[in-house]
Parts: C-alpha cells; sequence; structure tokens
C-alpha cells in the first residue's frame, strides 16, 4: 500500500496524501458521476463531485480515484466513476482494485479488526465504524464481510432486480437465488422499490424470516430463526444493499 508510514489514516487529510503522491485534487459538482480522474503526460486531476452529502463517502471516492491514480495510470486517460462502479461486486478489475485499495486504505485490516473485537454486530456498529474511519457506511459493510466478527450475507439489488450476493464461507444456510429477479416480497428491499419505504436510523434493523432470503428446509420453522436485513439505500441511483444476519440465542 501507500509508503507514507501513517497508522491511522484519519490522522492525516487525504488530499495531502492526494497531492504527495503528485495528483491535484478539485472539488466541484459533477453531472452523472462521484469521481473522475483525467491523466495528462505527467499530472493526474483527480475531481471528487461536491454533491455528494456525506463527508465519508467523498473520502471513499477520492481514495478510489488514487487507487486508479496509482495502478492504472497508463490504461485510460479519462475515466468517471458512479455509484455503480463504486460498489463492490463484479465490476471488473480495474473497479475491484481501485475499491480494495481505497478500503485497505481508509481502513487498514489491523485497525479495522481491532475496532470490531467483541463487539454486537448492528446497524450502529457499521454506522459508528464508518465515523470513525470516516469512510462511506456502504464500504465499511463490504470491509465488515470480509474481516467483521459475525458472519454476515450482502445482496445488491439494482431496479428492483437482485444483481448480485455474497455469502460467508461456511455460513450454515443457503440462500435463495435471486440473482436477475425482483427481492423478495417480504424483504426490506422490496419495501424500498415498492413503496419507497425507508426506515430511520433507530428502526434500520427489521427482522425477516429466513425464509426471505434463505432455503427453508422442510424440517424447519420461520419461527425458529431471528434474522434481521438493513438496507443501505441510494434513492439517487436506486440501488439497495441488504445487510442479511442471523442472531443465536
Ligand atoms: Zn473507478
Amino acid at each position: 500500500m501507500l509508503e507514507c508510514g501513517i497508522e491511522d489514516p484519519t490522522e492525516f487529510p487525504l488530499d495531502l496524501i492526494v497531492y504527495g503522491r503528485g495528483a491535484t485534487l478539485v472539488e466541484k459538482p459533477l453531472s452523472n458521476s462521484e469521481g473522475r480522474i483525467v491523466f495528462g503526460k505527467s499530472k493526474a486531476i483527480i475531481t471528487v463531485n461536491s454533491d455528494i452529502s456525506y463527508a465519508g463517502k467523498k473520502r471513499f471516492v477520492i481514495a478510489h480515484e488514487l487507487g486508479h491514480f496509482e495502478m492504472h495510470r497508463n490504461l485510460v486517460p479519462v475515466h468517471h466513476d458512479t455509484d455503480a462502479t463504486l460498489e463492490y461486486f463484479k465490476n471488473g478489475h480495474q473497479e475491484t482494485e481501485a475499491n480494495e485499495f481505497a478500503s485497505e486504505l481508509l481502513m487498514p485490516e489491523q485497525l479495522f479488526r481491532k475496532e470490531c473485537e467483541g463487539e454486537k454486530f448492528s446497524p450502529d456498529l457499521l454506522r459508528s465504524l464508518a465515523d470513525r474511519f470516516q469512510t462511506s457506511v456502504t464500504s465499511v459493510a463490504y470491509k465488515y464481510f470480509e474481516l467483521g466478527d459475525h458472519p454476515v450475507c450482502l445482496f445488491y439489488s439494482h431496479n428492483n432486480i437482485v444483481k448480485y450476493w455474497k455469502r460467508p464461507d461456511g455460513f450454515a444456510h443457503f440462500i435463495n437465488d435471486r440473482t436477475k429477479l425482483t427481492p423478495p416480497e417480504d424483504s426490506v428491499a422490496a419495501e424500498f422499490f415498492n413503496e419507497q419505504k425507508i426506515y430511520r436510523k433507530e428502526h434500520s434493523k427489521q427482522q425477516v424470516w429466513k425464509s426471505t432470503w434463505f432455503e427453508l428446509k422442510h424440517w424447519e420453522s420461520d419461527n425458529d430463526f431471528k434474522f434481521y436485513e438493513y438496507c443501505i439505500i441510494t434513492p439517487a441511483y436506486n440501488t439497495v444493499l441488504s445487510i442479511v444476519w442471523e442472531e443465536l440465542n
């Protein structure tokens, strides 16, 4: 990663890291993208959309563009990023690399593990980690999937269609594969797509049936399980990231 000798990335302004690496950072309104990088002969200009309302998301976008700067400068002269390229699922090699770069820059593995240790999983934990690392809740959710203590499954839906999902290795339940179909009708994701329902922070942990997202075996009963869904919704792009987990008594 970056050889700056920085242990806690929040202790050093990201714009100085960008300048230190030899790129210029500009913040201004962008239409149709969240971030952009333009490569010149020797320099590069990274632009971040000033309309992004969350400081943490801005930082994630800047770190993602810095990843392109470090790794892809000879590949394309201009690159635009939208919420679709900033999400983690199969986006092509370069986007994955830039996202992993940003994730590791903003949330170094050791520090992330330390902050999660012994903490019960909840939407509040993800939000407090986002505050702690000054990054987007979405990027924290993907990081938590990789490194967190509690197994969680992720489902990404766009325009009322499930696009991708991820299940941790060894997870005790199997997912009903709804790729290219609408989210389950009793899911929290469906409530957003069908009724534009967005839960307030304090109600963002919603109980769902096991059978909502997972295979219910014929000898099992939905009443014997406690599953929850927390949706990170981006209305502007009509996307929902559902985080689904089981709580054991
Ligand atoms: Zn990108």
